[in-house]
């Protein structure tokens, strides 16, 4: 039954062959020769396949875990460097009819606050967003055909790429709202998003249903092949995540690799990002009612685990992850992460009275976005707020040569040092600027080409004449 190359969702995700998988992993976790075969070819910086992938999951020697996590550093810093890049979530709206039972915007919660963004209150939270220093947005809305139709979400992303407020812009906006129609999604593309972002939830079909009682996300095919209709819509940077502690992780992590392969062998290209969210407290939600919530240290076994088996894959992590979590993520793979994140809608230019709660989760990590600039420039990495890519037409699988090309530093690299620059200039703090300089100087000798230091070092003196928005 099971086929890579289906576009059905119980032959490319099939139980049979996840169930196999973790078999075969449990009985191979001490075998050290296959163990070391499969940390030798890993070091190729090809990736693994999910069979491949479970064993190492499984296996628990620390010395060999160790070496997973020196191996994951590694391939980290020879495709990502040291950047890390920003975004922000922005709630348009928590109306929604689905009965997801992990989260707080299920149709029965009677006592959330349910609250839907108007264009002018839109205008008012990105304006928020961009005195922060904001330029990457993930658009979050519930689902509900009534009040976010196609149509009004394709409105607030117009919105929200024309608002220039100062030297601010967004410009990027990455949607995730719940899957929909080869049709919606070609209006999506048109309308300039970068990924389209879908958590799975969950792949094992049975947890599934019972997660989603009803509403239409408790179509399991309908929820899982979403991806194949994005990319027939044309969207080819499409985002992939389960939500951890749902089911078992061992499941979910062959699960999710069977995804990424599934798309590599359809549509040639695997996702753009991979999110690794585990779930938080909301209004109704109490975490421990969930048997399979994982600790700590596991969380960072598989975040390392994806970037040994999908190099090219971004990894992401929000503010539902504490400080301390994401500083160790951040050095196993994570490439993207979240700054003075509200997941309530509206939350940006005003709190909510405690009476009017429309928050999706808790956040763990609740810095500015300067301390979490400055916090990672102090680690030295480069908190990098370009957005050239997409908009250079680099998506897809024109993206994935980008990074096998070995091109990224210089590309990614100056783009990294010139939107600090900016960002140094328009929003940081007096303590988080003389760090920025001072890092920027430093990097700007890792830019390799010599030509393009040079026109990078020239950018970065306009930028201090006021002028804006540089791009390789
Ligand atoms: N309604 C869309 C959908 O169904 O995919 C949009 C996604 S929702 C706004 C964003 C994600 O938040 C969900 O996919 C889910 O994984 C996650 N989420 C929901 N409840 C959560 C909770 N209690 N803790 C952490 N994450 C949660």
């Amino acid at each position: 039954m099971y086929n890579p190359k289906s576009l059905k969702a119980e032959e490319f995700i099939d139980n049979q062959e996840i169930l196999d998988t973790l078999e075969y992993a449990e009985a191979n976790k001490d075998n050290k020769e296959l163990i070391d075969s499969i940390l030798e070819k890993a070091k190729e910086r090809k990736g693994l396949s999910h069979r491949e992938a479970s064993v190492l999951l499984a296996c628990d020697n620390k010395e060999k875990v160790e070496e997973m996590y020196a191996l994951a550093e590694q391939i980290k810093k020879d495709f990502y460097g040291n950047r890390i890049v920003m975004f922000a979530p922005l709630y348009l709206s928590n109306y929604c009819i689905n009965g997801c039972v992990y989260c707080p915007y299920h149709i029965k919660n009677k006592h959330i606050a349910r609250k839907k963004l108007t264009q002018e209150e839109i205008i008012k939270e990105v304006t928020a967003l961009q005195d922060m220093g904001h330029k990457r947005l993930a658009l979050e809305a519930g689902e509900d055909p009534k009040n976010n139709p196609i149509e009004y979400i394709l409105e607030c992303i117009k919105t929200i790429y024309s608002i220039k407020h100062k030297n601010g812009a967004i410009r990027r906006v990455n949607v995730n709202i719940a899957a929909t129609s080869v049709e919606e999604y070609r209006m999506l593309k048109e309308a300039g998003i970068g990924t389209y972002i879908l958590f799975q939830e969950t792949y094992n079909k049975e947890s599934y249903e019972k997660l989603h009682p009803y509403g239409p996300k408790s179509n399991y095919a309908y929820h899982t092949e979403a991806m194949d209709r994005a990319m027939e819509g044309g969207i080819d940077d499409v985002g992939l995540g389960v939500l951890f502690g749902l089911e078992l992780y061992k499941y979910e992590f062959a699960g999710l690799l069977m995804h990424a392969e599934h798309l590599e062998a359809v549509h040639g290209v695997g996702p753009h990002t991979i999110s690794v969210p585990r779930i938080k407290r909301a209004d109704d939600i109490d975490p421990s009612a969930f048997d399979n919530g994982i600790d700590d240290e596991t969380f960072a076994k598989i975040c390392a685990l994806i970037r040994i088996s999908v190099p090219y894959t971004g990894m992401i992590i929000s503010t539902r992850e504490s400080q301390s979590v994401r500083e160790k993520v951040i050095k196993l793979g994570v490439s993207q992460i979240s700054g003075a994140s509200r997941t309530s809608v509206g939350g940006y230019c005003e709190p909510e009275p405690e009476e009017e709660n429309s928050e999706q989760f808790d956040v763990s990590d609740k810095r500015t976005l300067d301390e979490v600039v400055k916090w990672l420039m102090e680690m030295g990495y480069i908190p990098s707020f370009c957005t050239a890519c997409y908009r250079e037409g680099r998506t897809g699988d024109r993206f994935m040569s980008l990074c096998k090309s070995g091109q990224i530093q210089n590309c990614c690299h100056p783009n990294a040092l010139m939107t600090l620059k900016e960002y140094l200039i328009d929003y940081a703090s007096e303590d988080t600027k003389r760090i920025g300089e001072a890092l920027i100087q430093a990097e700007l000798q890792n830019i390799p080409k010599e030509k393009v230091r040079e026109i990078c070092k020239d950018n970065l003196a306009k930028i201090e004449q006021g002028i804006r928005d540089f791009r390789f």
